[in-house]
């Protein structure tokens, strides 16, 4: 019986994975507890936490490049940037829910069209609605847990459970990477500066199946298929 509860909640998992994996182009359709109004609350809220820990400021010029990206975007999501400074070698801007996007200095590039591939990677993000899908996911995690008998241990403790997680992860980096390519190319940007974004990240010392983010050379050889299938 509890085998059994367990062996269920790491299929449910693994389906969940596997038809997200299936759908052919990125979507913001998906499981998800926020209403759209609530998403954009809350990223206004994580703005302004973010906006004074890391004594973020607008940028026009990030403004100005983003404007362009995001008018291609159905316009549900206003996007607004803003520039940090850090010694933090991170390489991927942070897009909250809703539309706040904060940059690191280090990763505004003085060629805009490799500034721009930055920017509409998380404006991708936004679009297709991954922190509050992500947070569902969470959340849905915590009420299996919560309904499994108290003996038998963490579900997330599952390692099928956890790839499967890692692939729902490394799904949203590649589907950001999709909808950028097509972002750029719709606002005249050369896509393959998507490319030369990515050439430029750190090459991870290793890879493996739990690992919840895609290599580069992943991610530049699902940029260069969907350059490719757009023209
Ligand atoms: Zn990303």
């Amino acid at each position: 019986m509890r085998t059994n509860t367990k062996r269920i909640m790491t299929r449910l998992i693994l389906l969940l994975a596997t038809v997200s994996a299936t759908l052919a182009q990125p979507s913001a359709q998906g499981v998800n507890f926020y209403s759209i109004e609530r998403e954009i609350e809350l990223g206004k809220q994580l703005a302004s936490k973010t906006q004074a820990s890391r004594q973020a400021q607008p940028d026009t010029r990030l403004q100005a490049i983003g404007d362009k990206l995001a008018a291609k975007t159905d316009g549900t999501f206003q996007c607004h940037f803003f520039v940090y400074a850090t010694v933090d070698p991170q390489a991927e801007p942070i897009a909250l829910p809703g539309g706040p996007v904060f940059v690191a200095q280090s990763m505004v590039s003085a060629d805009d069209y490799v500034t721009a591939a930055v920017q509409a990677h998380a404006i991708a993000h936004i679009v297709l609605r991954h922190y509050t899908r992500e947070m569902t996911r969470t959340e849905l995690m915590e009420i299996g847990k919560k309904s499994m008998p108290p003996n038998l241990g963490s579900a997330s403790s599952s390692p099928a459970i956890e790839m499967g997680i890692a692939q729902f992860k490394k799904k949203f980096e590649l589907d950001a990477d999709r909808l950028a390519v097509k972002l750029m190319i719709d606002a005249g940007y050369d896509p393959q500066a998507l490319v030369r974004w990515l050439q430029s990240l750190p090459t991870p010392q290793k890879a493996g199946l739990l690992d919840d983010f895609p290599a580069p050379s992943r991610r530049i050889e699902v940029v260069q298929q969907a350059i490719d299938a757009a023209h």
